[in-house]
């Protein structure tokens, strides 16, 4: 557990232990700037000496893992949930307007062929998606100072690999080598057996052409199989074995998959823009994977591979039990009325009963988020990590059931919210 520090002039210093935070804090030469994280601001004037912190990245439909490495040391870790439901409103809303300009103007000319995409348009849900994993890397960059930038774009290198077809196996040597080879052929085959289409059972590299009858180590003469399909063909060729459209499918090599361009445009690309291209760099889902299981023997999670991908490859950190959960929100509440005939207010005020939305909470003895409060007075109280509804707190019982979370400052790793990633106007954002 760290406790990020802000220098006098509001820029990140290396974070502390909470022994020395709260020796600062009780002697007032620091204040403490936000909670959640739990930052403080030094009122003295220090050198702003700073040891270079690596952020790592994962990129996730879902999820985002963000993590932060210093001195063999992770010093953040936080699982990102993103929005999920983007695409939903705006159908919601295409079907309103649609309804809306059918009643009031009938016979209004047909306008769907005049518009025009802009270069590097992204679908809203996918955008929101690389703006919220931009924002991430920023949140990190206000409490500590970072050097370099890691972020996962892909499973492999397709550029890197050239064409492994050719290239061949003089290339491919080492542990590292055999997760590129692998994850190039789940990607290729879809993470499905070749013969038989099984997928979630265990996958093995497979020879089309055995060894033994002398076939290469080459990509295009390897395939995914399970193990009763490898097994069952023994020292037979993918021909004699009776799937002689196999051998012609693995001479074709794999290209870039779409999302990975995205993700370099949309992700890559502004954080270059941001913090200096010179500090960003691309890292492949592979060495992730080897990175996590081999070096750090970490379980599965975005925040797990997020320190896997700040690590320099077979660099051993201590891994921290901190993880911060961060959510996306939306913006605001645009709905006004509702009812029958627009007869009902729907918007709360910004505080009920003096409680915001969005603050985290405790409610029946579950820790959550005010995900809605109704005209009553009721509160709806979220689950931070899935966004779903714990539990709805009645008006009578609100006093004495919610009551906010008070984070000492050891414990406050246990739930942690920061929903919109706002940060006190001093920090100059
Ligand atoms: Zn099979």
């Amino acid at each position: 557990m760290k406790v990020f520090v802000l220098s006098h002039s509001g820029t990140p210093l290396m974070p502390t232990t909470p022994r020395r935070a709260r020796i600062f804090l009780t002697s007032r030469r620091a204040r403490v700037l936000t909670r959640e994280p739990f930052t403080i601001q030094l009122c003295f004037e220090t050198t702003t000496y700073t040891q270079p912190v690596t952020v790592g990245v994962d990129t996730g439909s879902q999820m985002v893992g963000i993590a932060a490495t210093a001195n063999r040391e992770v010093v953040f870790q936080a699982e990102m949930h993103l929005r999920t439901d983007i695409s939903g409103k705006l159908m919601q809303r295409r079907q309103y307007r649609r309804t809306r300009r059918t009643r009031k103007t009938r016979y209004r000319a047909a306008r769907w062929a005049n518009r025009r995409r802009s270069s590097g348009w992204l679908p809203p849900s996918l955008r929101a998606r690389a703006e919220a994993t931009v924002k991430a890397v920023r949140f990190v960059s206000r409490v500590l100072p970072i050097g370099q930038i890691n972020v996962e774009i892909g499973s492999f290198d397709t550029q890197h690999m050239q064409n492994p077809e050719v290239s061949g196996a003089s290339y491919l040597q080492g542990q590292l080598a055999g997760y590129l080879l692998r994850e190039y052929l789940l990607a290729k085959w879809q993470r499905q057996c070749a013969y038989c289409q099984t997928s979630g059972v265990p996958l093995q590299v497979e020879h089309l052409i055995p060894k033994s009858r002398g076939g290469s180590d080459r990509p295009s003469n390897l395939v995914i199989a399970c193990e009763p399909c490898n097994k069952g063909k023994g020292s037979r060729t993918a021909e004699e074995f009776g799937y002689p459209e196999i051998q012609a499918q693995a001479r074709v090599p794999l290209t870039d998959a779409a999302h990975v361009s995205s993700i370099k445009t949309a992700v890559v690309q502004p954080l270059a823009q941001q913090f200096g291209a010179e500090r960003v760099a691309v890292r492949y889902g592979y060495e992730t994977k080897y990175q996590r299981i081999q070096v750090l023997n970490l379980p599965k999670s975005h925040a797990n591979d997020a320190v896997a991908i700040a690590c320099a490859i077979g660099e051993v950190v201590k891994p921290l039990t901190v993880v911060y959960q961060l959510r996306c929100v939306p913006r605001g509440h645009y709905q006004m009325y509702n009812g029958k005939h627009s007869e009902h207010k729907v918007w709360a005020p910004r505080k009920v009963k003096s409680w915001k939305l969005y603050e985290l909470v405790k409610a029946k003895g579950q820790v959550g988020y005010i995900g809605g409060r109704r005209v009553k007075g009721a509160f709806v109280v979220k689950d931070v990590r899935s966004g779903k509804a714990l539990v709805e707190v009645t008006p009578h019982k609100l006093e004495e059931e919610i009551m906010l979370l008070y984070i000492p400052m050891r414990l406050c790793w246990k739930t942690s919210l920061n929903h919109r990633m706002r940060f006190p106007a001093s920090s100059g954002y």
